[in-house]
């Protein structure tokens, strides 16, 4: 038999299994995925490993060399392909130039079934009941009582029609929030808390940067390839996380366009299957799809979507169709009645946001729909000093590493509010007032060892006049709590 007979005649796959390393002696939990074709391990098989951390499936390592034995060069070398024309070989000097398969496109592996059994990822035993969730997200989130009552019922029912099994025909529909609030009064910050506290993946996109796949912009997909890096590309995991879309009153239809609506109407359109659950083939460690990225299939089927928009205008709409109930009939009420009401939002009906441009289908997979209250300026005061890592327990802590106690006067406080509200951004000036304040506090105090409390008061954040600073050692206890405002 010639070298080349005995080469046609050598099952590749076979050749391999000598070289393959045992992939369950990984401890890392990862799969490998394909240099050539880019798929895991979980579809194309064992991988043959070759140096600098490559892998390669055997169907790529086949496909390899029977392209080689159907031209027919030469045998009688083995080791010297030579220059031969439409082969392409793995070249591995090529390969050590390139940069390697980078971590964040590998993929975690999937649990074995059994486990998955005596093991769920979210047993419903373990979800806290709605008003353990409040009181949790109460420890964090000033206010908005309406929306965390909402959010914590939501969120019970999701996770408990995950862990159930529609074996009595009854199917659970899925509970994605839709959630109507001005800037800076706490969307974000509720979807990020309480995905922290049920220790689930979270993923934060904005819809303005998504358009129709084929258009400048991300493909609305991109979403889950997020989910999934938060999930530290465990498939498993991102299934059951949350999605939050922002400004999602970005992609309303637009009134007057004959333009094809990308970045609009058909974005919504877009998301109908992701809202509703399907597969979806996503890049991992990637915004878009191309030849370099491997491919995830993760269903969104368990993932709780909550989208959230100012809506800035959906107010008219609401005040016009109040107006327009109540002007009719005997009882007949004035015109301007709604004018100065602000928190004409609580009273938004699915209607209305048809009417502002979100379509009936896309409505139609957000059951639950509520809205946040406008902050005022008892809520930014307490917003301050409540919370579990409030602005100013921060700076107490600060200072007090330099073993000096900062107060704040409560006229102060309203005072900072006062500003914050003026700005009309929501509790997301609060910071920057203070840190403005608290800038030359903060450059002065390490400077002088003497000094042993500091008084921020109303005239100083007025500009009337400077903070309160007392000595070590010189104030009583009566003193200390008089300038505290206590
Ligand atoms: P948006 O509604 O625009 O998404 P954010 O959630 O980003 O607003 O809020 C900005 C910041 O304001 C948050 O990081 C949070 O610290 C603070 N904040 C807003 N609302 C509240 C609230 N109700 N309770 C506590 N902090 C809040």
């Amino acid at each position: 038999m010639s070298d080349k007979e005995k080469f046609d005649d050598t099952d590749f796959r076979e050749v391999i299994q000598d070289l393959e390393v045992n992939q369950e002696d990984r401890e890392d939990g990862y799969e490998d995925i394909c240099y050539i074709c880019r798929r895991p391990e979980s579809k194309a098989g064992k991988m043959i490993r070759i140096p600098n951390d490559i892998c390669i499936c055997s169907d790529c390592m086949q496909k390899t060399f029977d392209s080689m034995n159907n031209v027919n060069f030469p045998m009688g070398d083995m080791g010297n392909f030579g220059n031969m024309p439409n082969i392409s070989m793995i070249n591995l000097s090529d390969l050590q130039n390139l940069n390697m398969m980078p971590k964040k496109q590998k993929l975690k592996k999937k649990k074995a079934k059994e486990e998955k059994k005596s093991e769920p990822v979210l047993d419903i035993r373990s979800i806290p009941a709605p008003h353990k969730i409040k009181a949790s997200l109460d420890e964090y989130v000033v206010g908005q009582e309406y929306a965390k009552k909402v959010m914590s019922v939501a969120v019970y029912n999701h996770y408990k029609r995950v862990s159930c099994d529609d074996l009595d025909g009854i199917e659970i529909e899925k509970s994605n929030m839709l959630m109507l609030g001005p800037t800076g009064s706490g969307k974000t910050y509720m979807v990020k808390t309480l995905a922290r506290l049920l220790d689930v993946p979270l993923a934060i996109a904005d819809a303005t940067s998504l358009t129709e796949a084929g258009y400048i912009g991300d493909d609305i997909e991109s979403v889950v390839s997020k989910l999934l890096a938060s999930a530290d590309n465990d498939v498993e995991r991102a299934e059951h996380g949350i999605i939050f879309i922002d400004e999602i009153d970005k992609i309303a239809k637009k009134k007057t366009t004959n333009q094809r609506d990308v970045s609009g109407e058909s974005v919504q359109q877009g998301m109908l299957k992701l809202l509703e659950g399907a597969e979806i083939e996503v890049p991992v460690g990637a915004n878009s799809k191309n030849a370099m990225v491997p491919l995830a299939t993760v269903n969104t089927k368990n993932i709780l979507f909550i989208c959230g928009g100012a809506f800035p205008d959906l107010e008219e709409i609401v005040k016009e169709r109040l107006n327009k109930k109540s002007s009719m009939g005997f009882h007949g009420e004035l015109k301007d009645k709604y004018d100065g009401e602000e928190n004409l939002l609580q009273r938004v009906e699915v209607e209305d946001i048809r009417k502002y441009g979100m379509i009936p289908e896309f409505l139609g997979r957000l059951p639950v729909i509520f809205a946040l209250d406008a902050l005022t300026e008892d809520m930014l005061v307490r917003i301050l000093t409540e919370p579990k890592s409030a602005i100013v327990k921060q700076y107490k802590k600060l200072l007090s590493m330099d073993e000096v106690k900062l107060e704040f006067e409560e006229t102060a406080l309203r005072a900072i509010a006062r500003k914050a509200k003026k700005k009309d951004v929501g509790a997301r000036a609060l910071r920057a007032i203070i840190e403005e304040f608290m800038l030359d506090i903060m450059y002065e105090i390490p400077k002088d060892d003497g000094i042993g409390m500091v008084t921020i008061t109303e005239d100083y954040i007025e500009h009337n006049g400077g903070p309160l600073i007392s000595m070590r050692g010189c104030l009583s206890m009566e003193e200390k709590a008089g300038a505290a405002g206590i």
